[in-house]
């Protein structure tokens, strides 16, 4: 049987793993980074934590003899997909990055891109009122402005970072942009922050269009050097591929 390593922490490496789960020339083993408590229940094999860095990752698919990695990584996970590439190149294992091209741009949006989450804090005017939807990571420059009042909304709890000003709500994004919209209209917002996911563009990026809001959107860091997938078939076809190419098993 060829294994596959598949790096991942998203709906589309959840949904990789499903689709591959029932194929039986195929043993697929999902990682996690851990940092979440609660995790989407994934097909196939899990495994949950660090590497401990690109050698690392390298040993462990060495020493598991894999024959493919899918980094399946969120689009801004840079380091995660630096390791990969490099382990990858390292361990002599095929690699493909799995990423979801750029929210589609619409005449209604008023976009403000920025490089990174620091731009972003920098970019909102005096005395905004924020929408943010990020990692508890991420707040720091938020809080070093003390004129801003964010709503925050956050899938794991704070963990004794400073926060900015404002009102946190746990909780993952809503599919429904009617819930979006009346909550930003509950908390007169007039700004949000958005890193570019890319895919669906979502309820917050929909509920900005229909209000007419400006979206500061951090634009995602370059993947490494190698080839790039932007779907879950296209992954998925990659995998048999190159399955195919390591093992002989067939497509
Ligand atoms: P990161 O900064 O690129 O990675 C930090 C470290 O976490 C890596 O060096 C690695 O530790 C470990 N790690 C990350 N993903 C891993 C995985 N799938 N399996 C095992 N170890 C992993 O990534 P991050 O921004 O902390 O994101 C962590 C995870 O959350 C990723 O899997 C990502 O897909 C997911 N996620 C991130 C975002 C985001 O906005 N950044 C959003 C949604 C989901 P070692 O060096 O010890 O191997």
């Amino acid at each position: 049987m060829a294994r596959l390593l598949i790096l991942g922490g998203t709906a589309e490496a959840a949904e990789l793993a499903a689709r591959l789960a029932g194929d039986e020339r195929l043993e697929t083993v999902t990682s996690l980074a851990g940092l979440t408590r609660m995790p989407t229940l994934t097909a196939g094999s899990m495994r949950r934590g660090g590497f401990g860095g690109p050698d690392g990752l390298a040993a462990f698919l060495t020493d598991g003899r894999y024959d493919a990695l899918v980094d399946a990584t969120h689009p801004f996970a840079a380091q995660i997909a630096a390791h990969a590439a490099e382990a990858a190149a390292k361990a002599g294992v095929a690699r493909v990055k799995l990423v979801r091209p750029p929210f589609a741009r619409e005449a209604a949006d008023k976009f403000v891109p920025v490089a990174d989450i620091e731009a972003a804090a920098a970019a909102l005017p005096q005395g905004a009122r924020v929408f943010l939807a990020a990692g508890r990571r991420e707040l720091a420059p938020f809080a070093a402005r003390n004129d801003l009042w964010c709503l925050i909304r956050m899938i794991e709890p704070p963990a004794g970072e400073t926060l900015p000003a404002g009102k946190v709500i746990l909780g993952r994004p809503p599919t429904d942009s009617a819930a979006e919209v009346a909550l930003l209209r509950k908390h007169a917002i007039g700004w949000i922050v958005s890193k570019d996911s890319g895919g669906q563009a979502g309820a917050k990026i929909e509920a900005a269009r229909l209000l007419g809001l400006p979206v500061v959107l951090i634009e995602r860091p370059r993947p490494p050097d190698g080839p790039i997938v932007a779907s879950v078939d296209d992954a998925e076809a990659w995998v048999k591929e190159n399955m195919l190419k390591a093992t002989g098993a067939g497509s």
